[in-house]
């Protein structure tokens, strides 16, 4: 492999490439080889970048560095503000695993979750807090939190805060924060608004956008490609799902990194595909291995990061399966452009977490061609494509002759029964053998339909949107002070009920709606009715949406 393209060219800490190197990243994503010299100086940041964009280690990374190891105790160093609970638990597990040999302690802090614990984490010492901003300033209130060490500080996805109306929020922490500070701002969109934080919060950052050329026309490769929002549980039963249903002749799937390279390789042979795992920790030899026995067809699915299948050329493959979305649209491409070559037709399959969808729009900009949305493929589905191979193989025996010696049989059985019963056992006979059985297939949940590159319009800021949501009318708005947060946190907090099940939040002078998963609804609306809000009783009317 070429170390020039590795980490090792970006001026990281020994200890913190050891991590990386456990945990299977063979080289930088665009996003980390623009921001992590600029970081590592103590340059303040703007970073245009969406979730998948490995944007996380692009701050995290030059942050932990920039710490060193961590204190015994003392005041936190470092404060990530996040929009949601669930992005502070992401990214503080992060930072944990990319700064576990510099021995760094990092809190998350966030609303819903007991007071409590978050306290006792805070009074032990801590290096880096990650916080949504309502609950940083509560703990700060409280003198829990004191920000007076800080060096160093992220708002990732600056443009949710904002949507979530954590402007205010933000300008007050800000302001508790020594201005010595280093200060990070990534956004997946540049509104107006970023760009005045940026000006009055930020010295000289430096701007990157991951800058999208568009591809020459003619350039992009003629593939029918084909993405499905799968929920991560579920992408190795629908990973398998859209193998059956395709029948690739040799197909590569691609993953991020090497751990996940073997952890995949091993759950697909488990499930009883053929796959191997090619990867840059491998050597020469066990490559050309695996690549003897696709050619040789032991093997029907390699399973790669991008490193290892640099260079690669494999003559008859047919499908290019993306594991996830690829963090850099020029990726996608070049993966794409080992199928449809001479003349067949390629195919090319993405699996998409709900939160990569965006990501699916930057590379249907950079290709101008359309990645169609669909859905996993049903257990119906796939007996009806089963039931398609068999016919086309006995079609094929059928066109191949050479049928006489089975006459005798037909003939016998001709006494007993009529011919369409014979062909009919025979049809299941054949289609046992061709395509084994399928009782045991057990249908794959589809996550709730979040608007995709199809819709063009601007992301949903968080939760469900459409599907299986109840809208709830509260009686309370901004007359009494009310905002996103304190209904998130009322919800969450008193009901207990996890952040991903609230959807789009709209704030009214007198009156707010909020979507909730309908599964939660009553709990929800339970537990608002006995609660409080700016001080007042709460009253909550839930209607299911007219489709
Ligand atoms: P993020 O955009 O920060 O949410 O990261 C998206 C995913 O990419 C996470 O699962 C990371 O663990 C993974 N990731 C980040 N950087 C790299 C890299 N250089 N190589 C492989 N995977 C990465």
């Amino acid at each position: 492999m070429d170390d020039a393209t590795g980490f090792e060219t970006l001026g990281l800490d020994t200890r913190l490439l050891e991590a990386l190197d456990e945990l299977g990243y063979e080289e930088p994503t665009p996003i980390q080889r623009a921001a992590i010299p600029h970081l590592l100086e103590g340059k303040d940041l703007v970073g245009q970048a969406a979730t998948g964009t490995g944007k996380t280690a692009a701050f995290a990374l030059p942050l932990l560095q920039r710490l060193g190891e961590g204190a015994d105790d003392g005041p936190p160093r470092a404060l990530v503000l996040v929009p949601t609970r669930e992005l502070a638990v992401q990214v503080a597990q992060a930072v944990h695993k990319y700064g576990k040999r510099l021995k760094t302690r990092v809190v998350a802090v966030y609303g819903g979750q007991a007071i409590e614990q978050q306290l006792r984490s805070l009074r032990r010492g801590v290096d880096v807090v990650v916080a949504t901003p309502g609950r940083a300033l509560d703990h700060i209130r409280r003198e829990s939190l004191s920000l007076e060490h800080v060096q160093v500080v992220v708002l990732d996805e600056a443009d949710e805060m904002l949507d979530m109306g954590f402007a205010e929020d933000i300008e007050s922490i800000l302001g508790l924060t020594p201005e010595t500070r280093q200060t990070v701002l990534f956004s997946a969109t540049m509104p107006p608004r970023i760009a005045a934080i940026a000006k009055a919060h930020l010295r000289t950052p430096e701007r990157i956008t991951i800058a999208r050329e568009r591809v020459a026309a003619g350039e992009a490769p003629k593939v029918r490609q084909t993405a499905f929002v799968v929920m991560p549980a579920y992408k190795p039963a629908a990973l398998g799902r859209v193998l059956d249903i395709e029948n690739p002749g040799a197909a590569i799937v691609f993953c991020r990194t090497r751990t996940e390279v073997d952890e995949l390789t091993e759950v697909m042979n488990s499930r009883g595909y053929r796959a191997e795992a090619l990867h840059g920790g491998m050597t020469q030899e066990q490559r050309d291995r695996v690549m003897k026995k696709l050619r040789g067809g032991t093997a029907e699915l390699l399973i790669a990061t991008d490193v290892a299948a640099r260079g690669l050329d494999i003559e008859h493959l047919t499908h290019v399966v993306n594991y996830d979305v690829p963090s850099a649209a020029e990726d996608y491409v070049h993966r794409i452009g080992r199928v449809g070559r001479a003349g067949r037709e390629g195919v090319a399959i993405t699996l998409a977490e709900p939160r990569e969808t965006r990501l699916l729009r930057n590379i249907e900009e950079l290709t101008r061609q359309r990645i169609q949305l669909a859905p996993i493929p049903t257990v119906a589905d796939l007996k009806a494509r089963r039931l398609d191979i068999t016919k086309a193989a006995l079609r094929e025996a059928m066109l191949a002759g050479d049928l006489d010696r089975y006459r005798v049989v037909v003939e016998a059985l001709g006494d007993e029964f009529d011919v369409m019963q014979i062909a009919l056992a025979a049809v299941k006979l054949a289609h046992e053998a061709e395509a084994g059985a399928d009782d045991d297939e057990q249908e794959i949940p589809q996550p709730p339909p979040r608007r995709g590159p199809a819709d063009r319009g601007p992301p949903p800021r968080r939760g469900p949107p459409r599907g299986g949501v109840v809208l709830l009318h509260i009686g309370l708005g901004r007359a009494v002070g009310m905002r996103p947060q304190d209904l998130v946190g009322a919800i969450t907090g008193e009901a207990g009920i996890p952040g991903r099940a609230i959807g789009a939040i709209q704030i009214g002078e007198r009156f707010s709606t909020v979507e909730v998963l309908a599964d939660v609804a009553n709990r929800v609306v339970e537990a608002l009715r006995h609660t409080r809000i700016k001080g007042r009783p709460v009253t909550v009317r839930a209607e299911r949406p007219r489709h």
